[in-house]
C-alpha cells in the first residue's frame, strides 16, 4: 500500500471513530473593535491576457479576482485578496475565464498567506445558474487537510472554450439583483418599496413595507451585512416570500403587523466582491453600538423613527452564513416584548421537519451589544434572533427552513 494509500485508510477510520455528529458549538463571542472607517483596497478591473489564448475578467459587480499567472503547461493559478485586513477568513471569489480554442486546464485559487480555503467552487454559463464543480475533479490542498490544518488553496480541472465560464464562491446575487427581486414583490398592493439611505459609496439601500403600514406592532428583517453570505439571503428570502404568499395564515398576520425588510445592507461590500466589510473597510456586523458607518446608523435611525409614536418591534431577524446552521438568540432571562417567542418559533419549526434539531445558542447576559441582534434586542425590546445558514446546506432545504420559519412566526404571534 502505498503512504498516501495508507494515509486515506487512516483518516477514514479515525473519521469512523468520531463520536456520532454533537452540536456545532458556534463563534465564540465578538469583541469589541474599533468601526471608525479604514481604507480599503480596490480590485484592478481588467481581462487578464495569459498570452496563450485564455483569458480571465473581473469586470463584473461581485467578482473578486486579484491576480492570475499561467504556473504550468495548462494551470492557471489564481491569487485571490481581501478588502482589507484584519478580516474574517471568508474569502469570497468570482471571475469568468474562457480560451480562444478549447483546452482543459487545472484552475488553482489561492490565498494570501495565512487564509484558509472556504467555499466549494461553482460554475455557471450565464452567471446566473450554478452547479457545484464536479467532485471527481476537484482537491483541496490535502496535504494542510492531513497535518489538520485548513485547506490553503482549491485546484479542479476545467474545460475552457470562447464560451464564457463564471466561477464564483457562492452563487452570485448581487445589489441589482436584490433590488430587482424587491421591485417585484413591491408590486403586490401590500408591499411597497423605498429608499431607506445612501450607502458610503453611495449606493441606494432600499427597504419594503410588507403588511399593514398603520399597525403599532412592527417587524425588522436584514440581510447581506456580510457580502459572501448566500445561503443567509438564500433563507431570508424564502422567509418574505412566505409572508407574501396569498393564503389566510399571511393575510391575517399581514393585516395585523408592520413588517420592514432591508434586503441588503451592505451593497458596497456586495458589489466590490468583498469578504466582509463595508467601503468603509469595517465590519458592520460589529458596528450597532458606535454606528460610525452610514449602513448600520441608517437602519438605527429608521428603527427610531418608527418607535416615536409608540409603535413597537416585537421580532427582528438578520440572516447570515457560516460552516453549520445554527441560530444566536439572546439570553432567555432578558425579556423583549414578546418573551420566549425566538425560541418557541425555532422549536416549532424544527417539530416539523423530521430528524432536523434547531441549534440554537444563546448569549451570555452580557454579551456586547455591538452586533445587530443584541443590540436591537437591548434598544428596541424587539426579540432577535441571529439567523444563521451552513455554505454547504442544500438549497432546497434552505428554502424549506425559511418557509416554515416565516409559517410558525406567524402562527405564533398572532396567538399572543
Ligand atoms: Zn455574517
Amino acid at each position: 500500500m502505498s503512504k498516501g494509500l495508507f494515509l486515506v485508510f487512516a483518516i477514514a477510520l479515525l473519521w469512523s471513530c468520531q463520536p456520532k455528529e454533537t452540536k456545532w458549538a458556534g463563534q465564540a463571542p465578538a469583541k469589541r473593535v474599533s468601526t471608525l472607517t479604514r481604507p480599503i483596497q480596490y480590485q484592478l478591473k481588467k481581462t487578464f491576457d495569459l498570452g496563450n489564448g485564455i483569458f480571465l475578467s473581473n469586470e463584473f459587480d461581485g467578482a473578486r479576482l486579484n491576480g492570475v499567472a499561467l504556473t504550468g503547461e495548462n494551470e492557471v493559478t489564481v491569487l485571490i485578496t481581501p478588502e482589507n485586513t484584519p478580516v474574517n477568513a471568508s474569502p469570497w471569489y468570482a471571475f469568468k475565464i474562457w480560451s480562444t480554442t478549447s483546452k482543459d486546464i487545472d484552475l488553482k485559487i489561492t490565498y494570501n498567506e495565512g487564509v484558509g480555503h472556504r467555499y466549494y467552487p461553482k460554475l455557471s454559463a450565464d452567471g446566473k445558474n450554478w452547479t457545484k464543480v464536479d467532485s471527481t475533479v476537484y482537491i483541496a490542498d490535502t496535504a494542510s487537510i492531513a497535518n489538520g490544518e485548513q485547506p490553503k488553496f482549491c485546484s479542479f480541472s476545467l474545460s475552457l472554450s470562447p464560451d464564457t465560464t463564471w466561477v464564483s464562491a457562492q452563487e452570485l446575487i448581487v445589489s441589482k439583483d436584490i433590488n430587482k427581486w424587491a421591485a417585484g414583490l413591491a408590486e403586490k398592493e401590500y408591499v411597497s418599496m423605498a429608499e431607506l439611505a445612501k450607502s458610503k459609496e453611495g449606493r441606494t439601500i432600499n427597504y419594503l413595507q410588507i403588511g399593514n403600514p398603520d399597525s403599532k406592532k412592527m417587524l425588522m428583517v436584514l440581510s447581506r451585512q456580510h457580502p459572501p453570505e448566500i445561503t443567509g439571503w438564500l433563507a431570508m428570502q424564502a422567509f418574505i416570500e412566505r409572508i407574501c404568499t396569498d393564503d389566510e395564515l399571511s393575510e391575517k398576520f399581514r393585516n395585523e403587523y408592520n413588517i420592514f425588510l432591508v434586503p441588503c445592507v451592505n451593497p458596497d461590500g456586495v458589489d466590490n466582491g468583498h469578504w466582509r466589510h463595508g467601503a468603509g473597510g469595517i465590519d458592520l456586523n460589529r458596528d450597532w453600538d458606535d454606528f460610525n458607518q452610514p449602513e448600520t446608523r441608517a437602519v438605527n435611525k429608521f428603527m427610531k423613527s418608527k418607535v416615536a409614536d409608540g409603535s413597537k418591534f416585537y421580532f427582528a431577524v438578520d440572516f447570515h452564513s457560516t460552516q453549520h446552521d445554527i441560530y444566536y438568540t439572546v439570553a432567555p432571562e432578558l425579556k423583549g416584548n414578546m418573551p420566549g417567542l425566538v425560541p418557541k418559533v425555532l422549536t416549532a419549526m424544527g417539530e416539523e421537519i423530521p430528524g432536523y434539531d434547531p441549534n440554537i445558542d444563546p448569549s451570555s447576559v452580557d454579551e456586547l451589544r455591538i452586533s445587530s441582534t443584541l443590540s436591537i434586542f437591548h434598544e428596541f425590546k424587539a426579540e432577535t434572533v441571529t439567523f444563521e445558514v451552513g455554505d454547504d446546506t442544500p438549497r432546497d432545504f434552505i428554502e424549506k427552513k425559511g418557509k416554515l420559519t416565516a409559517e410558525n412566526l406567524m402562527k405564533i404571534m398572532l396567538e399572543d
